[in-house]
């Protein structure tokens, strides 16, 4: 059998059983999957399968290719795709029966004539603008929005099925803005009622506002980092929740070197006695960020290492003493933690980031493999 020099396993239970655990909270609530940038790293379309086996009844993507690339693989319900640029192949998804997140009111016209031209009405989403200032329609230009979007339904050119928005702070409890943007949702679907739009869901709640707002739900949550079992809200420890991928390499290398040793690029570690070196075959090419230099932990052979020295682009090397790794053995930088690994989360708390752009960044010449 080949073994992989590196891997990311994907525990496909985990998803589906974090999907189910969000579909219970949910209270009547359906569940959008959100799969975007490669299901978090995770791979999309396994990602999908997994979270619709879960419950999920939605997919939702950033871009169109993504939902495509679902619908390729035969993958039938409903998906959105949110951020349409310039030239976003509006027809195809038409064709290809993808809802679309509306965020400029120019926009209705131009997914009106994709409509046309793909000869059946265009599924719209159109997306309110309630504090993110990020997509969405300004609340300036939403009664102008949802007007146009009520005469393009008129016209047989679309149909509006879904009314949504995304906060800024649901990951911060408490955070004034929530409410805020709950406040501007409700009036932005008030208006939209009173133009006669009657959306299938009206959603708002990413997974921080799914695991703490009820008053969030409507009609559908959107979780995506949920899914993939990792918390939002990193003091939200009782989540049950459990991370579907584990990072894992297999040692390439070790050796003994003197006291006094400088290690990698710009020897920005030093052995302070006679040691042994570990060579672990990852680096800022597979995702690694080169910011872990001197900083995040991994297992190695059941002990917890730090990074001693530069990160490169396919290695990086560990200070491992007289622990007992040798060649071939595992080391893995997370997982769920329950085997003395660092989580995404450790990983992200030792490089001041989120655990989201921990799992996001595995590249693709990381295998994937699922169990
Ligand atoms: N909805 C929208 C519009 C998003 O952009 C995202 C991701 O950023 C999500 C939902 C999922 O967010 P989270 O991963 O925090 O649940």
């Amino acid at each position: 059998m080949h073994v992989h020099h590196a891997e990311a396993r994907v525990d496909l239970g985990a998803i589906s059983e974090n999907a189910r655990l969000l579909r219970r909270g949910a209270g009547g609530a359906a569940v959008m999957g959100v799969v975007k940038a490669d299901g978090y790293g995770h791979g999309m379309v396994p990602a999908a399968r997994a979270l619709l086996a879960g419950g999920a009844t939605w997919l939702g993507t950033a871009y169109i290719d993504e939902a495509l690339q679902l619908r390729a693989a035969g993958l039938d319900v409903p998906v959105v795709a949110w951020i349409l640029p310039p030239g976003a192949p509006l027809a195809a998804a038409v064709a290809a029966g993808i809802d679309l997140g509306v965020s400029a009111p120019e926009l209705i016209d131009e997914i009106g004539a994709a409509a046309h031209e793909a000869g059946r009405p265009a599924r719209v989403h159109l997306k309110a603008d309630t504090g993110l200032s990020r997509g969405g329609v300004t609340a300036a230009q939403w009664p102008a929005t949802v007007a146009a979007a009520a005469r393009a339904e008129a016209d047989g050119l679309l149909r509006v099925t879904g009314l949504f928005s995304h906060f800024a702070c649901s990951d911060e409890p408490g955070h004034p803005s929530i409410g805020a943007q709950l406040s501007a949702f409700h009036e932005a679907l008030e208006i939209a009622d009173k133009a006669g739009l009657r959306p299938e869901v009206r959603h708002i709640a990413n997974s921080a506002a799914a695991l703490t707002l009820p008053e969030a739900r409507f009609d559908l949550i959107r979780p995506g980092i949920a899914g993939y079992g990792i918390t939002p809200i990193p003091s939200l420890t009782d989540t049950g929740l459990r991370p579907a991928m584990t990072l894992s390499a297999r040692i390439a290398l070790v050796k003994q070197v003197p006291a006094g040793s400088g290690v990698s690029y710009g020897h920005r570690y030093t052995t302070d006695r006679a040691t042994r070196l570990a060579l672990i075959p990852l680096g800022y090419g597979d995702g690694v960020p080169r910011a872990a230099t001197n900083t995040a932990e991994v297992l190695a052979a059941g002990q917890r290492r730090r990074i001693a020295g530069t990160v490169c682009m396919d290695q990086f090397m560990l200070d491992i003493g007289e622990g007992p790794a040798v060649a071939g053995d595992d080391a893995v930088l997370f997982g769920p933690g329950d085997r003395g690994e660092p989580t995404a989360q450790d990983w992200a708390d030792a490089l001041g980031t989120i655990p989201y752009e921990i799992v996001t960044r595995v590249g693709p010449r990381v295998p994937r493999t699922y169990t």
